[in-house]
């Protein structure tokens, strides 16, 4: 597949940037797509473009945007079977979790944002006082390439419910979800100018960033780049959404029914392959109960069968890129060295002649809290484990990262796993194998984030108050 042209103006266009990035099928190594930068000529289009459209849609009664988020929904439903083949093709995401899970959410995204508009109380009288509640600006989006298009609605819907103007820049490693979602954008007659898109890397994300036009920034990806941004977006006091990355713990009290609460610890640490800004990637256990936790999960990672994503068996497909693969194995390679013990690993290479970046789902043992396994975010199929031998001192594990972005606590009382949620500093807790609920506040504490995301919140997070005094109506 080629990408080559931006969104401005209600309209695509060639790029005129002069390089290319290329995009290749994690499962078999071959060139998948091809992707032209936009320049910063083509960027400034879109930002014209998106403050034009804002002047008008920052005034639009509601009721328009429920209307174009409604008809974006549609237009974007219809085109599941694209999307789900393009999270295959470019990221290896098995096809079962992209018709499961990546679309439905972005679906939820789109139906929370317009549930989340009833909820907001947009004007109020204080005495002589109208104050009411406006969009913020000008969005700079960015957004990484793990959740694709999830991670798109999650900063466009609220946009336009807020009566935003966006300009996108997603990731350029998942180009087709993105794609897709910008010509489910047209389908749906977005009002032209209201969402812009642009192809770039870090150099394209930067620019817009430092636009002078653009007034809130709102970006999804790694700790790292999320600090850059800030400091870009602090010289012109700009308002910064950041949703970064986790270490994200799981806690299995004494009373845990254990095999369901490590089903779903496995599950929550491996599935995308580990690539998941809430993975659960530590795993916290009474001591007494170790020999009997190693032995379950000996078993339970067989479950996760590897393969090709497009088979709809495969449970669990490669890595996104030979970048991640290198990653993975780098810091897999340094616990070992460092002590830690291999306590389970699923099966090695598909096919090995076929290529492919498929790392097997790793259980690590004897994992102590200064290692970096137990700090850094591995974004790969890696569970570290660690055992305590109080509740106290399970909670200073939990909590003992510089993250704080979600968790999970597992409790025969869920009174006693609530009590102990309430104590993890992190910006949610799954209670026992909860549903997550796409309708709550989603985002992180610490060098998680800042900022909502999700229903309501993600739409007051692009909001101003603006004061009128003597207003009449
Ligand atoms: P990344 O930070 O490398 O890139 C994210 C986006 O930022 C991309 O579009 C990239 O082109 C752009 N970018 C890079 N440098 C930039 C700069 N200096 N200025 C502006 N834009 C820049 O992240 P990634 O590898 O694409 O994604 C993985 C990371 O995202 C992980 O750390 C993961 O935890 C995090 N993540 C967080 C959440 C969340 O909601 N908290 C969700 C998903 C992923």
């Amino acid at each position: 597949m080629k990408y080559d042209q931006y969104y401005a103006h209600g309209a695509f266009s060639d790029c005129t940037g002069d390089i290319t990035f290329s995009v290749f099928n994690p499962a078999t190594e071959a060139l998948e797509s091809v992707v032209q930068a936009s320049s910063e000529k083509d960027l400034a289009a879109a930002i014209q473009s998106a403050e034009r459209a804002y002047r008008s849609w920052s005034t639009t009664a509601l009721e328009v945007r429920k209307a174009a988020l409604t008809r974006l929904a549609a237009a974007l439903e219809s085109r599941t079977q694209q999307i789900v083949d393009s999270l295959a093709r470019e990221i290896g995401c098995p096809v079962w979790l992209g018709e499961l899970m990546q679309v439905p959410m972005a679906m939820k995204g789109i139906q929370f944002a317009l549930e989340g508009m009833d909820q907001i109380s947009w004007t109020e009288t204080i005495g002589n006082g109208l104050v009411e509640r406006v969009g913020a600006g000008i969005v700079g989006a960015i957004t990484p390439w793990n959740f694709p298009l999830h991670q798109i609605v999650a900063k466009v819907a609220p946009a336009i419910a807020a009566g935003c103007a966006v300009v996108l820049k997603p990731s350029e490693l998942a180009p087709g979800a993105a794609q897709q979602f910008m010509l489910a954008v047209h389908d749906a007659d977005i009002p032209a100018g209201v969402v812009n898109m642009v192809w770039g890397d870090a150099a394209l994300g930067e620019a817009l960033v430092k636009h002078p036009s653009v007034t809130h920034v709102s970006f999804t990806g790694s700790t790292a780049v999320g600090k850059r941004i800030m400091v870009d977006a602090a010289t012109e006091l700009k308002r910064v959404t950041l949703e970064l990355g986790g270490k994200s713990a799981v806690v299995i009290l004494d009373d845990a029914d254990l095999e369901a609460a490590l089903t779903a610890a496995l599950r929550m640490s491996v599935v995308n392959s580990g690539q998941a800004c809430v993975s659960q990637s530590r795993l916290i256990v009474p001591q007494a109960q170790m020999a009997e936790v190693k032995q379950r999960l000996r078993q339970l990672v067989d479950t996760w069968k590897m393969g090709d994503p497009l088979d709809k068996a495969t449970r669990l497909g490669p890595l996104a890129s030979k970048r991640q693969f290198e990653r993975v194995s780098s810091m897999v390679d340094k616990a070992m060295s460092e002590g830690a013990t291999l306590i389970a690993s699923g099966n090695g290479q598909v096919n090995a002649e076929a290529g492919g970046w498929f790392y097997p789902p790793t259980v690590l043992g004897n994992v102590r809290p200064d290692m970096e396994i137990a700090q850094e975010e591995v974004f790969g199929p890696v569970l570290a484990v660690m055992s305590y031998q109080t509740d106290d001192e399970a909670l200073a594990l939990a909590n003992a990262t510089r993250y704080g972005l979600s968790g999970a606590v597992w409790s025969g009382s869920a009174v006693r796993a609530t009590e102990f949620a309430r104590q993890m500093r992190t910006g949610q807790v799954v209670i026992n194998g909860a549903a997550q609920n796409l309708a709550t506040p989603f985002g992180g504490r610490g060098e998680s984030g800042i900022g909502r995301e999700n229903g309501r919140f993600g739409i007051e997070d692009l909001l101003e108050y603006k004061s009128l005094h003597g207003a009449q109506q």
